[in-house]
């Protein structure tokens, strides 16, 4: 990994691109990943790089919406595997969750890549691989599922998500987290409660509000997630960084 100085002022930043290229070179993300992780990049940095208190609202939300839940999954791609593959295996067992692999540019050596990846981490079931179910309505590859996995789950948390299978997957009666950075995106549109921050912070917060929640009882927690209005905090969201952009330039 190219030396990155650890007082250059954006440090953090430049880090996690270290991580993504390198990933890129070893087969995990895809390039076309990388250009996913610049539109990110453009909307973290509107939002000033930090986890404003709407998306914290929300990663409770979550929080509780995955303490519900019968079969939460949690759906990971190349780009979240090279990010926050730790945070991800960590959240899958502070709530008993599944992961599963699920790739838009799908190959046998890349979902083989990840598996390795995962379980170099400490992932012990990982699912994607058999791919023996279909999410219906879409054509391409993400579609493929497993049955015991996304198939059959009733919450799926989709850090990076692609609109159409987001909808899909809203369309089969399933409640879905998602983490985009782009709050117009089709997929924080149409997830049932959007995180609009870096999955680099997102996933650690949701395992802190569950670890803060746990406790709490499930119709209380049930009651939080029924009340969520994700529209509402999406417009919150466009408001705070058009305010913040205002307040730059007076
Ligand atoms: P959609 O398909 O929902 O309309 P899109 O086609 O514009 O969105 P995709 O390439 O499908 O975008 O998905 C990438 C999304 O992931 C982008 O909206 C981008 O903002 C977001 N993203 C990229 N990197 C991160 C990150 N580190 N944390 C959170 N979100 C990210
Ligand atoms: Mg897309």
């Amino acid at each position: 990994m190219e030396k990155i100085p650890k007082n250059h002022p954006r440090y953090t930043s430049l880090m996690t691109r270290e991580k993504i290229s390198q990933a890129m070179k070893n087969g995990i993300v895809h390039e076309t990943g990388l250009i996913a992780h610049g539109r990110g990049e453009a909307f973290d940095y509107l939002l000033g790089e930090k986890t404003i208190p709407q998306a914290d609202m929300a990663e409770e939300v979550a929080a509780a919406a995955l303490l519900c839940a019968k079969n939460p999954v949690i759906s990971v791609n190349g780009n979240v595997v090279s990010l926050v593959a730790e945070d991800c295996i960590s959240l899958t067992e502070s709530i008993s969750a599944k992961l599963e692999v699920n790739l838009f540019h799908r190959t046998k050596k890349r979902i083989e890549k990840i598996l390795k990846e995962l379980s170099n981490y400490g992932a012990k079931n990982v699912y994607g691989q058999k791919a023996d179910a279909k999410i219906p309505g879409l054509e391409h590859d993400r579609a493929l599922c497993d049955m015991e996995g996304i198939f059959s789950a009733d919450v799926v948390l989709v850090p990076l998500e692609d609109g159409d299978r987001c909808q899909a997957l809203r369309n089969m009666g399933k409640t879905v987290v998602a983490i985009d950075l782009n709050p117009l995106s089709r997929t924080a549109r149409t997830a049932s409660i959007t995180i609009v921050d870096n999955v680099t912070r997102a996933i650690s917060n949701i395992e802190r509000w569950v670890n803060e929640l746990k406790n709490t009882d499930k119709n209380e927690l049930k009651n939080l997630v029924e009340k969520w209005d994700n529209e509402r905090n999406l417009s919150e969201m466009i408001s705070f960084i058009s305010k913040r952009l205002n307040s730059l330039f007076r």
